[in-house]
């Protein structure tokens, strides 16, 4: 979505674009851990109707390889759509490690609400949320456990025992240590037990093992993510983690024309603003090579992040990119804009505008001025008449 709305933005009619994906619907999966406490479900977007709006083709089908000699992608129905320029935006491939509950990796909405829903009525009071080794997304269980937390004391459930395990050595820990201090404290005062650099597995029924060292709890249930792994897109070079290696412009080494970016890459931080940084590298080089007036810049990591908590949304920020020091910092206002939970150029303000709000997260109403981050490409492309700098 990203690259498809950099590029109409940067290259306006000078590329075809061709969209190939296996879902009708675009949904923006990290609201999906909002989903188990509000009565409505994630609305999508329709893919027919944004790829119209944007003048591409969409083909509904998936990619089962590349034949880069002939510029062919062929689909898993056999079908060959002819390409100049390709971007693989597949995705990683999520991994069950376990028979775990509930499982957050955005389809998952109603299981996360039964399991709220237990918690309420006081059938189950033992949660543990628990990160796996590897690869994975840094933010929903963090949201999941401090909303539940605080759903928890809104219906008055004392006695409920809330664990976060996580093989980081901090919480947070890519996000940098003021965030990291934050979150403890978040914890801390949602009542969250945190064992950091520990590994969960659950044993037998009811209990959760934590290693290393020999400690044990009792738990009704485990909410778990998926670790990680590459795709693996016949006809294209991967990884040991079979995930797809790129330059920092998102160039595929060795196959020109070929484009990855997001969770499918080697990058190791697993997050939709990364991948959205990604996507905007990726279309200035194609933008540019299709005669638009851009200087491509390379991909220079960035982490945005929304943190749910029940209470005042946190924005966290780390420039990932080097040469910043330790820039960590968090807020309770927004730190750029528009504050959607995926921090993309392009994207969020154009799902901001599906929504008619100004970002996903509920802002509060007392805002301090603070600084705020606004990238203006976006804006000033669709400056309406009479629009006040
Ligand atoms: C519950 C949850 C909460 C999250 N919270 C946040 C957050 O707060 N902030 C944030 O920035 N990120 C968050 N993330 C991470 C973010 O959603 C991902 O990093 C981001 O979606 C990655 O984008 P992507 O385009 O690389 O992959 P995806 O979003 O996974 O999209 C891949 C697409 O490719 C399609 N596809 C797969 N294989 C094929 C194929 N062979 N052919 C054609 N199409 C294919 C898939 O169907 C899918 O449409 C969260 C993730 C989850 C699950």
């Amino acid at each position: 979505m990203e690259t498809l709305l950099a590029l109409r933005a940067l290259a306006a009619d000078r590329v075809e674009i061709t969209i190939l994906a296996p879902e009708a619907k675009f949904t923006n999966r990290p609201m999906s851990v909002d989903e188990p406490f509000k009565p409505k479900r994630v609305r999508g977007l329709k893919l027919a109707d944004v790829a119209k709006e944007f003048g591409a083709a969409w083909q509904r089908g998936t990619l089962d390889r590349v034949d880069h000699e002939r510029r062919v992608a062929v689909t898993g129905e056999g079908d060959e759509l002819p390409y100049d320029q390709l971007v693989l935006a597949v995705g990683a491939r999520p991994e069950w490690e376990w028979d775990a509950k509930s499982y957050c990796d955005g389809h998952n909405g109603e299981a996360n609400r039964l399991l709220l829903h237990q918690l309420r009525e006081g059938r189950i009071s033992r949660v543990a949320y628990v990160k796996p080794p590897g690869p994975s997304w840094p933010l929903p269980l963090y949201d999941l456990a401090l909303k539940t937390a605080a759903d928890c004391v809104a219906h008055g459930r004392a006695g409920v025992e809330l664990t976060l395990v996580t093989p980081e050595e901090e919480p947070l820990a890519v996000f940098g240590h003021a965030v990291s201090d934050a979150v403890r404290r978040l914890l801390e005062n949602g009542g969250i037990a945190l064992h950091t650099s520990s590994y969960g597995v659950m044993s037998q029924e009811g209990r959760l093992d934590m290693s290393p060292g020999d400690r044990s709890i009792g738990i009704d249930r485990v909410v778990t993510e998926p670790q990680l792994t590459g795709p693996i897109v016949r006809g294209i070079p991967f990884d040991i983690d079979r995930f797809v290696r790129t330059d920092p412009h998102g160039r595929v080494p060795g196959m020109e024309g070929v484009f990855a970016a997001g969770d499918a890459t080697t990058f190791p931080v697993k997050h939709g603003g990364l991948a959205a940084e990604q996507a905007d590298a990726v279309a200035e080089v194609i933008a540019a090579s299709a005669g638009a007036d851009v200087d491509p810049q390379p991909f220079h990591p960035v982490l945005r992040g929304v943190l749910l908590t029940g209470g005042p949304a946190r924005y966290l920020r780390a420039d990932l990119g080097g040469g910043a020091g330790d820039d960590s910092m968090i807020s309770a206002q927004a730190l750029w804009w528009p504050p959607n939970k995926i921090a993309a150029r392009y994207l969020a303000p154009y799902l901001s505008r599906q929504t008619g709000a100004a970002g996903d997260v509920h802002l509060p109403a007392d805002a301090d001025a603070i600084h705020v981050e606004v990238d203006l490409g976006e804006l000033l492309d669709r400056q309406p008449a009479g629009w006040a700098h």
